[in-house]
C-alpha cells in the first residue's frame, strides 16, 4: 500500500499494490512538463489506484499532435497520476509520500534524446527509445 499527494494536498490518492519499479522518461516533452531531466513514474493497474480526494482539482493537458498527456493539480501545479494506457495509470514517483521504500529505478526510456547535461548514474536498463511494460 502506498499513498501520494500534490504539494498543496488538495489531491490525494492511494495505491493498493507493492511497488518496485520506477521508469524514468528522458524525452523532451517530459522535460518541459517538469522543468527537469524528465519524469520518474510508477505504473499501476487502473483498479489499484484510488482517489482519496481532489479529483475535481485535476486538470489535463493533451498534446494536440500525439497521445501524450499530463495531469496536474490546478491549484499548485504538481504532476498527479494520469493515463498510461487504457489499463494502466502512471503515478509520478515524487508524488508518493509513503510506501515508496521498495522503489528502485528499473528502466530509463528515450535515453537517445536525453538532455546533454543529464547523466544517468543508477543501474536501471537504458532504452534508446520508448519501452512499454509487458501486459502482465
Ligand atoms: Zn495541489
Ligand atoms: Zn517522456
Amino acid at each position: 500500500m502506498a499513498r501520494g499527494e500534490c504539494n498543496c494536498r488538495a489531491v490525494q490518492f492511494e495505491i493498493d499494490a507493492d511497488l518496485s519499479d520506477v521508469y524514468v522518461c528522458h524525452c523532451s516533452i517530459c522535460r518541459r512538463a517538469t522543468g527537469s531531466n524528465g519524469i520518474a513514474v510508477v505504473l499501476v493497474p487502473n483498479e489499484r489506484l484510488r482517489w482519496i480526494t481532489g479529483l475535481e482539482h485535476v486538470a489535463t493537458w493533451k498534446k494536440p499532435d500525439g497521445d501524450w498527456e499530463m495531469r496536474f493539480c490546478r491549484i499548485c501545479g504538481s504532476p498527479v497520476p494520469g493515463e498510461n494506457d487504457p489499463k494502466t495509470m502512471f503515478v509520478p514517483a515524487g508524488s508518493i509520500v509513503s510506501g515508496a521504500e521498495s522503489l528502485r529505478v528499473s528502466h530509463h526510456v528515450w535515453v537517445g534524446s536525453k538532455a546533454a547535461w543529464d547523466e544517468i548514474g543508477d543501474s536501471g536498463r537504458q532504452h534508446v527509445e520508448g519501452f512499454r511494460a509487458g501486459p502482465s
